[in-house]
C-alpha cells in the first residue's frame, strides 16, 4: 500500500494527525458531526453553503429573470466574474448575484464554449 501523508486534525489547536480524507481525529470527530458529511470534498464546503444560503435569503429573486420582469425564486449564487479558484474573487460579495437554476445553467453553458460579447 502506498504511504500517504497524514494531515493534522482540523480542530483548533489539536496536534494529532489524521489519515487523508478525514478531517478530525477520533476524539474531535464527535464534536463536528456536521463535517463528517463530505460537503467540502464535493465542492465549496460548509462555509460556502452557509454564506450562499444567507445571500439567497437577502436576494430571494433571480436577478437575470428580474431584468425581463420575471419573478423567479433564486436558488444559486453565481459569481459574476468567474473565480477560477481565486479565493478573493470567490468570497467577494460584490461579485455574487442570485440566479435561478435555469439562468445559471445558461450562463455556465455559454462560458464553457467560446467567449460571448454583447455590445
Ligand atoms: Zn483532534
Ligand atoms: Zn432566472
Amino acid at each position: 500500500m502506498p504511504r500517504r501523508p497524514d494531515y493534522p486534525c482540523a480542530h483548533q489547536g489539536c496536534p494529532r494527525l489524521v489519515p487523508v480524507g478525514q478531517k478530525y481525529c477520533e476524539e474531535h470527530r464527535k464534536m463536528h458531526p456536521e463535517d463528517s458529511r463530505s460537503a467540502s470534498a464535493r465542492g465549496y464546503g460548509r462555509r460556502w453553503q452557509k454564506a450562499s444560503k444567507a445571500f439567497l435569503a437577502s436576494h430571494p429573486l433571480c436577478e437575470e429573470c428580474l431584468k425581463y420582469g420575471r419573478y423567479t425564486k433564486a436558488t444559486v449564487v453565481d459569481h459574476i466574474v468567474p473565480h477560477r479558484g481565486d479565493p478573493k474573487l470567490f468570497w467577494d460579495r460584490n461579485n455574487w448575484r442570485a440566479l435561478c437554476k435555469r439562468c445559471h445553467d445558461q450562463k455556465t453553458g455559454r462560458e464553457d464554449s467560446s467567449p460571448y460579447y454583447t455590445y
